[in-house]
């Protein structure tokens, strides 16, 4: 089977097995040799690892990192897509097609069969409507992971890796940072898939911390807060934590005072140490 990854190759096996793009599905196949390697060198795999991709699409990125992996496992939702990953991998035998929606997957589960419970990397071209769901899934499975490299929308890369004060930063930059490292790879523009998507990309790298950069009693209690506070991002803390997390007003005016806060501060100023230090102070107020 020859390599997928240009124009001509990609509109061949779309022909000859009449395939139908769905859009539903996020479906933009990458037509980019560079792009490509850019990926597989930036994921740093070696023989010894074992891969997850999420949404292999006709199997371009798969062939590449088969050649690079010890094993790739990679789950596709399209049913219309499975029988033509049988015919473009059939010549890599390191390869394991699931069909199914990695939403429902269970990834420790799939971690212990395939790499007997081993941390694994996950590379991708994601579905850019889940991405949020997915990328959250993956680090709040507590699965072992190495590392996350994926082409996702540009936006949302430049939402993982912002800081306090930016209009980008968010409940998804703070929740990236607190699980992994981010480093953008590079940009990539529209015309390096068919079709092409209406929105800049971008392949981003999260390198997931052994040790979380800052200790919190409670994390699912601190991204409660989190979301709270930029749920409602023009109101102030004080209002955002009482209406999305039943905090009484007094207790976090106290706790912003602990910390030499304002009291009309908003959650975008406040970086992830601080809402550590804020979670911990309300605690009390935890449900779990
Ligand atoms: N990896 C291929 C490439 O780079 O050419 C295709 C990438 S395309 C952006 C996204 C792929 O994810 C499509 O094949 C799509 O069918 C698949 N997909 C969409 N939603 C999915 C889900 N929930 N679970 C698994 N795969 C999904």
């Amino acid at each position: 089977m020859s390599k997928l990854i240009n124009p001509q190759e990609t509109i061949k096996v779309i022909q000859s097995n009449d395939f139908k793009f769905q859009k539903r599905f996020g479906q933009n196949f990458l037509i980019d040799e560079s792009v490509l390697s850019n990926i597989i060198t930036s994921s740093n795999i070696t023989k010894d690892d074992c891969v997850l991709e999420i949404g292999p699409g006709i199997g371009t990125m798969t062939q590449a990192l088969a050649e690079a992996a010890g094993h790739v496992i990679t789950v596709e939702i399209d049913a219309n897509l499975i029988p033509i990953l049988h015919e473009t991998l059939k010549d890599y035998s390191n390869v394991t097609v699931i069909h199914s929606d990695v939403l429902k997957l269970d990834l420790n589960e799939l971690i212990a069969t395939y790499n007997s419970g081993k941390p694994i990397k996950v590379v991708a071209n994601l579905p850019y409507y889940i991405t949020t769901p997915i990328i959250m899934g993956l680090f709040e499975s507590s699965a072992p992971l190495h590392s996350i490299t994926v082409m996702v929308q540009k936006e949302v890369a430049d939402r993982m890796q912002s800081g306090p004060g930016t209009k980008d930063y968010g409940a998804l930059s703070l929740a990236v940072q607190y699980y992994s490292d981010p480093y953008i790879v590079q940009l990539v523009p529209p015309n390096c898939f068919i079709p092409r998507p209406n929105v800049g990309s971008a392949v981003i790298r999260l390198t997931r911390h052994s040790d979380s950069p800052v200790k919190v009693i409670n994390d699912r209690w601190m991204f409660k807060l989190i979301k709270a506070a930029f749920g409602q991002r023009r109101k102030t803390l004080l209002n955002s934590l009482f209406s999305g997390a039943s905090v009484p007003k007094e207790d976090t005016l106290t706790a912003l005072r602990d910390m030499g806060l304002s009291e009309t501060v908003r959650g975008e100023a406040l970086t992830l140490s601080q809402f550590a230090s804020l979670s911990d102070l309300l605690i009390n107020y935890c449900s779990d």
